[in-house]
């Protein structure tokens, strides 16, 4: 049988690592070695993660266990960062990683037993090289394909005047990449996002020669998404192939998250009634102010359903802090853990609704598990997924925040009872769910994309 070796090559971020895991997982399944490129940083935290799990495995069930680590191998190079520096800071880690990853990257591909290589299209420079060494490549897109059309078109964008030359944009409004298309709002394009000028034209320049270098030195570009989710962008754009959305695949791998899994939740939420818990997650990266904290809670308590809160420990600028005498009076109703198995959560009979930042992972996640959602956005691209969740696909709600740009407990608590109440949004998100479920099953479109994009990282 000949040999097959991906090395992959996540962006080091948590939304981009976890879903080119479940990727690379399917490699494996389909016969190939796979070795997975993180950052030293991020393979530090994963591997701490890893064993504070293995010291709580008395919780887990053996169908829990975690897959063994020597499978995929796992390998770290520097990011350019120094410790203790902002790993957040998107714009100085991506020029960081420009800057110093290529020089060991050389080294890897030169003394590696490497086939193919898979990376995320925000890592595309590695595509040219790989190309260069001799291998296969593609291109891995782990947002909505929608925003990457978006960014094939910032050359026609900047002709019509809706941004400069620099990214900076010139118009405000909703811009019709294509009619039929879901139209996007210009601040909504992923680099308009940051504040600053040095983070903004960083991100930019990104999306400008990452598009270019995946399309001029890959067999394939592939996104985490369906022909179900996004029908007129791949229309228009055919050279996307969606294989998605992907997902933990036969229950049991999680290699890959940044903070330990705490699966205490699991024998709480057995306990509740199907349909009666709202589960509140903003994914890895989002931080609110303590009085915005303060209403969540608040919220939550107001509602008087159970609920499932995932606070990381950074998501607060203020520290976390809740408000007097509010874990007492919620008692056993509500739970909070650090970093939930937020996959195996959503599949939980007991969920009724996602509380959710729409990250495209988290969104990808609800889709597949048929559960509504009530949208509170925090940046970047996660303001399209809103719009797709609510206007075009009809699952979910979206929170309106107040004048001074808080959403009260009063926005939270009656936006929650409304969509938990909401038999028409219910529907649609089991319809939709058995979509894309039939999209991923055997003869369905991300089947059988996966299946082209597996030949074309055999093909010798
Ligand atoms: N996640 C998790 N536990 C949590 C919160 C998030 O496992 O408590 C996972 C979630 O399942 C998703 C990823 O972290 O796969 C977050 O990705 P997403 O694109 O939703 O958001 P980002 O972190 O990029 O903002």
């Amino acid at each position: 049988m000949a040999h097959h070796h991906a090395l992959v090559i996540p962006y080091p971020a948590q939304g981009h690592v976890i879903p080119l895991m479940e990727l690379s997982f399917f490699l494996l399944r389909k016969g190939f070695k796979v070795s997975f490129l993180n950052t030293e940083f991020n393979h530090h935290r994963i591997l701490s993660a890893m064993a504070d799990e293995a010291k709580n495995r008395v919780q887990l069930t053996e169908e829990e266990e975690p897959e063994s680590a020597e499978e995929i191998r796992l390998i770290a190079m520097p990011d350019g960062l120094a410790p203790g520096e902002d790993r957040n800071d998107l714009g100085r880690l991506t020029e960081a990683l420009a800057a110093v990853m290529p020089e060991y990257l050389e080294d890897l591909l030169r003394n590696g037993d490497f086939t193919c290589v898979v990376a995320d299209l925000n890592m595309a420079w590695s595509l040219e090289m790989a190309k260069k060494a001799g291998l296969r490549t593609a291109a891995f897109w782990p947002a909505a394909a929608t925003l990457l059309a978006a960014m094939t078109c910032i050359p026609k964008l900047i002709e019509d005047e809706v941004i400069g030359e620099d990214g900076r944009l010139k118009r405000k409004g909703r811009i019709e990449i294509r009619p039929g298309m879901y139209p996007i709002d210009t601040a909504h394009l992923c680099w308009n996002c940051f504040a600053d000028a040095f983070t903004r034209r960083t991100i930019f320049n990104l999306a400008v020669d990452s598009f270019r270098s995946a399309k001029s030195f890959t067999e394939i570009i592939v996104s985490n998404s369906s022909g179900e989710l996004e029908k007129p962008v791949f229309a228009f754009a055919p050279f996307i192939s969606p294989i998605g959305p992907l997902l933990r695949s036969e229950g049991k791998k999680r290699l890959g998250h940044f903070w330990p899994q705490d699966n205490s939740c699991f024998s709480w939420l057995d306990r509740q009634p199907p349909n009666s818990v709202v589960y509140v997650a903003f994914g890895s990266f989002a931080v609110f102010n303590s009085c915005q904290y303060r209403e969540l809670a608040l919220g939550l308590e107001l509602a008087g359903l159970p609920f499932l809160w995932a606070v990381r420990s950074d998501s607060s600028s203020g520290g976390i802090s809740y408000p007097a005498g509010f874990l007492e009076r919620i008692g056993d109703r509500g739970r909070t853990v650090e970093w939930a198995p937020q996959q195996r959560v959503l599949g939980h009979p007991a969920i009724a609704c996602f509380v959710s930042h729409c990250g495209w992972n988290s969104t990808m996640e609800g889709v597949r598990n048929g559960v509504p959602f009530l949208c509170w956005p925090y940046f970047a691209d996660q303001f399209i997924n809103e719009r797709y969740i609510c206007d075009d696909w009809k699952i979910g709600m979206k929170l309106v925040a107040d004048d001074n740009g808080i959403i009260s407990r009063e926005e939270i608590s009656s936006k929650v009872k409304k969509l938990v109440g909401d038999e028409k949004i219910t529907a649609n998100s089991v319809e939709l769910m058995e979509k894309v479920e039939r999209s991923i099953g055997k003869g369905g479109s991300s089947y059988e994309n996966l299946s082209k994009f597996v030949e074309a990282m055999k093909r010798v």
